[in-house]
């Protein structure tokens, strides 16, 4: 967690933040910025489906795709379609620390266990649709994949800010991340 910057007053917001979407949330998030008044969309936030995270910011601010991992491979027309049609120029691309899409292997059992009994699907169809699926979903690491997804955005979409940050689940602040 050594690449993750706090973001506790204005300085700590990194120059490539200041003056955009970005740094507006970070301050809407972290430090209470008063909620300016928005008619249009300035950012497109990709995050984790997570039950834990609940972001702090003003009506009509952002467009949110929810994810898994905040994975967005997945999701490109909905990217595409807040760019072209919703005219955001920024991607805030949110990880956050114990997520459920890293080493999923560990909860295969679970998972098609729980699709059994939650949901009534035949156990070899539960399996199927894990090994199937799983690496599909699984991100390896939180932060790993958050910067490599960023950077895979900056290169599908090369005119729009993509800046990843993460989601601390102990004290539900955002954090920038340390690029190399
Ligand atoms: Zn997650």
């Amino acid at each position: 967690m050594h690449r993750l910057l706090p973001v506790r007053s204005t300085q700590d917001i990194r120059p490539q933040h200041r003056e955009t979407p970005v740094g507006l949330l970070l301050e809407y998030h972290n430090l209470g910025r008063e909620y300016d008044t928005y008619t249009q969309a300035q950012l497109l936030i990709g995050m984790c489906m997570d039950n834990r995270k609940h972001l702090h910011m003003p009506d009509n601010f952002a467009y949110i795709i929810r994810a898994g991992g905040a994975n967005l491979r997945y999701s490109e027309f909905k990217v595409s379609y807040a760019i072209a049609v919703g005219g955001v120029k920024s991607i805030a691309l949110i990880g956050h620390n114990q997520c459920g899409m890293v080493n999923l292997v560990a909860r295969r059992e679970l998972f098609i266990k729980g699709l059994v009994e939650n949901a009534g699907w035949e156990q070899d169809l539960a399996e199927q649709h894990f090994m199937n699926y799983a690496p599909m979903f699984e991100i390896g690491n939180e932060i790993d994949f958050v910067l490599s997804e960023a950077k895979r955005l900056r290169t599908r979409y090369p005119k729009i800010q993509v800046s990843p940050l993460m989601y601390k689940v102990e004290d539900n602040l955002l954090y920038q991340i340390r690029e190399n």
